[in-house]
């Protein structure tokens, strides 16, 4: 048994505690209670001991495209990122990956839902020891191409997968596959996560076939009236095991399509904002009862994987757009980022919060010398005073997979950043290329 205690324990469900300690066995929480109740144990001074936090939608292979197609409309940023990507292989994918998967570990990121155009993404979450339900892309108009491209990339994950590391299947999204695919996907039995009405030029090409995604209808399902949400309602194809990522273009009668489907819906407020899409009606969204978890989405559309500047990008944009600032409080965006999360991937009865017989998966967050100290609430301290270089600690299953200054990732790091430079050195070559002929 060991003890970890600190100034405050948020577990989510319950209220904070003051002076809190949490017991582990076994990689499960043991028990919840004072450090009066369960001893000091290590101690963290200064820090809150939260639920690790779950990053609901990621693409850990996308760890080290900061900046890639920065500025650029959807489309295009989209058709930038296709290039970019076929120019390296899965050696540069799980370098990537590796470093995608540091990353949220030193964040207090202890699960990630991850979609994943390789599946190099499970092979890191294994090695690092981040517990993930990664989600292989397919696209397409055929389902049986799209179910080669799946069981391709299954066989390629298999040898990652364990209770910790899960495999779902991610039909990309309604512009790039059809409704066959979904179907086919829905079929499998496994998780489904999908993005569903991020960006105006989605819908101004669904709905009418014209918009910036015009010049790429080639790669695209063909157009028919309808936004992807409606389009798979009247297929009969939304249910419990889809996730949707973004949710951003949604209108009134689409909420209520997700809710009475119980489609759960990931928020990525930065992604959202940064690439221009919007942003999502989060208050409507959760007023309808949806089950929600927050994501940072790739680092393909935002700077990094800090859950932290997530938080508070859903913070300010919930509020800015319902002008009030009673819309979100910080305990409610933690609640988002944890056990939201976690309903969302649907492993709310393993993680999400720290009860007693769930999986030790928490996050120490320092407070030491931060604005918010001494503290009068301590979620507010964490969200608004929290950083990934505030993460004391990251323990998944009980474990340590993350302590500051313990873990250097030299080795991993130089990796990724070697296979960036491939992917931005190529681009050089190819354009002189081109130009010398
Ligand atoms: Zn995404």
């Amino acid at each position: 048994m060991r003890v970890v205690s600190a100034d405050w324990v948020l577990p989510v469900e319950g209220e904070p505690i003051e002076g809190g300690a949490v017991a582990i066995e076994d990689g499960r929480i043991a028990a919840v209670g004072t450090i009066d109740e369960l001893g000091a144990g290590d101690h963290f001074a200064e820090a809150a001991i939260i639920p690790g936090i779950v990053n609901a939608h990621s693409h850990l292979e996308y760890a080290v495209y900061a900046g890639f197609g920065e500025g650029l409309s959807f489309a295009p940023w989209l058709a930038r990122h296709i290039e970019r990507k076929a120019r390296i292989g899965r050696p540069e994918m799980e370098a990537i990956g590796r470093l995608g998967a540091a990353q949220c570990l030193a964040s207090g990121i202890t699960t990630v839902g991850d979609a994943a155009f390789t599946g190099s993404s499970a092979h890191a979450c294994a090695e690092l020891g981040l517990r993930a339900i990664v989600y292989l892309e397919v696209f397409g108009r055929d389902p049986a191409a799209a179910m080669q491209q799946f069981e391709e990339k299954a066989e390629y994950v298999s040898s990652a997968l364990s209770d910790r590391v899960r495999a779902g299947v991610s039909p990309h999204a309604p512009y790039t596959c059809s409704t066959e695919v979904y179907a086919a996907c829905v079929a499998l039995g496994v998780p489904v996560m999908t993005h569903f009405n991020e960006s105006q030029d989605e819908l101004d090409w669904l709905l009418r076939g014209e918009g910036p995604m015009k010049p790429v209808e080639a790669l695209l399902i063909d157009p028919d009236g309808q936004s992807g949400i409606r389009r798979l309602a009247a297929a009969g194809l939304l249910d419990p095991s889809i996730v949707a990522a973004h949710c951003v273009k949604v209108d009134t009668e689409e909420i209520d399509l997700l809710a009475r489907n119980d489609v759960a819906v990931v928020h990525c407020p930065r992604s959202n904002g940064f690439l221009g899409c919007g942003i999502a009606p989060l208050t409507e969204l959760r007023a309808a009862g949806l089950r929600i978890g927050l994501g940072t989405d790739g680092v393909s559309s935002v700077p990094s994987h800090d859950p932290f500047e997530e938080l508070r990008a859903a913070i300010s944009a919930a509020r800015a757009r319902s002008e009030r600032a009673d819309v979100l409080s910080a305990a409610e965006a933690l609640e988002l980022a944890t056990l939201g999360g976690a309903k969302a991937l649907g492993l709310e009865s393993e993680i999400g919060s720290l009860v007693p017989g769930k999986r030790a998966d928490i996050a120490v967050v320092s407070l030491s010398g931060s604005p918010y100290l001494p503290w009068e609430d301590p979620a507010a301290a964490v969200v608004y005073g929290g950083a990934p270089e505030r993460v004391l600690t990251t323990l998944v299953d009980g474990e340590a997979r993350y302590e500051r200054g313990g873990f250097e990732w030299h080795e991993l790091t130089d990796e990724a950043s070697r296979a960036r430079g491939r992917m931005l050195q190529n681009a050089a070559t190819s354009a002189t290329a081109i130009s010398e002929r």
